[in-house]
C-alpha cells in the first residue's frame, strides 16, 4: 500500500540531530554498559546510578551493588530491560531510599496521577497510546497490573514512544518540545540548552550562551 511506503519516511524524520550523540538530553545515548564502582553504586557518582540504569555483570560493583535501579521490574515489569528516564529517576531518588522501598509507591496511584496530567488527552491520539486504552477497558482485574507497567514503560522509560510523563511539571511531554536535564535536575523547555561554562540551562535558540558568551562543548544541538 501507498500509506506503508509514507510512514517509513516520517520514521527517518525522527531521527534528529539529537540522536547521535551524549547530552544531557540524550544522557543513555550508548552509556557505556558498566560503572567502575568497587562498591554501593547508591550515589550518582556511580555512571550507572547517574544515568537511571541497572548495573550489569561486567560493572565492578559485583554482590556490594546498591543501585535501586537494578530492581526497575517493579515499574516495569518483568525481563524488559527499561532504563528509567531522567525525570523519573530524579523522582525515585528523590522518593524512596533504596529498592525496598519501591513498594512504598502505589502503582495504581501513580498511574492515576499520569492518567490525570492536563496534557494526557493529547498523548489518546498517539496509536500506542489508543491502543493501550482500549486494552485497559476490557481487561480483567488481574491483567491491570501488567497493563499499568506497560504504561510505565512507555511515559517513563527510555523507550521509543515520543511522549513522556515529567513529575517536575506533573504532565506528559513530547520528547522532542522538553527534556529533563541531568546536570540541573529539571525539566526544560526544547529552546534551553546545557551550558558547560556556566553549568545551567540557557534559553535561547542561538549559540553562544546567553548568560556567558561561552559555547557549550557538549550541546548537540546544533
Ligand atoms: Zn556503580
Ligand atoms: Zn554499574
Ligand atoms: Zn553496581
Ligand atoms: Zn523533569
Ligand atoms: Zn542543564
Amino acid at each position: 500500500m501507498w500509506y506503508d511506503e509514507d510512514s517509513d519516511d516520517d520514521e527517518q524524520k525522527n531521527i534528529g540531530p539529537m540522536n547521535g550523540k551524549i547530552t544531557e538530553k540524550n544522557p543513555n545515548y550508548e552509556k557505556k554498559d558498566k560503572c567502575k564502582c568497587t562498591k554501593g553504586c547508591s550515589k550518582r557518582s556511580c555512571s550507572c546510578f547517574k544515568y537511571g540504569s541497572g548495573c550489569n555483570s561486567s560493572c565492578g560493583c559485583g554482590s556490594s551493588c546498591q543501585n535501586m535501579f537494578n530492581h526497575l521490574e517493579y515499574f516495569f515489569g518483568e525481563n524488559q530491560k527499561c532504563t528509567a528516564n531522567p525525570c523519573f529517576s530524579k523522582w525515585l531518588v528523590k522518593n524512596v531510599k533504596n529498592s525496598d522501598e519501591f513498594q512504598m509507591i502505589d502503582r495504581n496511584k501513580l498511574r492515576r496521577r499520569i492518567m490525570k496530567c492536563p496534557s494526557y488527552s493529547n498523548v489518546l491520539d498517539d496509536e500506542d497510546f489508543e491502543e493501550w486504552t482500549e486494552k485497559w477497558n476490557t481487561i480483567d482485574k488481574n491483567e491491570k497490573l501488567s497493563h499499568t507497567q506497560e504504561l510505565f514503560r512507555m511515559l517513563l522509560s527510555n523507550d521509543t514512544t515520543m511522549y513522556y510523563y515529567s513529575f517536575c511539571e506533573n504532565d506528559v511531554f513530547e520528547e522532542d518540545c522538553n527534556w529533563h536535564c541531568i546536570i540541573c535536575q529539571k525539566c526544560m523547555d526544547w529552546r534551553e540548552w546545557h551550558c558547560d561554562k556556566c553549568n545551567k540551562c540557557t534559553y535561547g535558540v542561538s549559540l553562544p550562551c546567553e548568560r556567558c558568551g561561552g559555547k557549550s562543548e557538549v550541546s548537540g544541538f546544533f
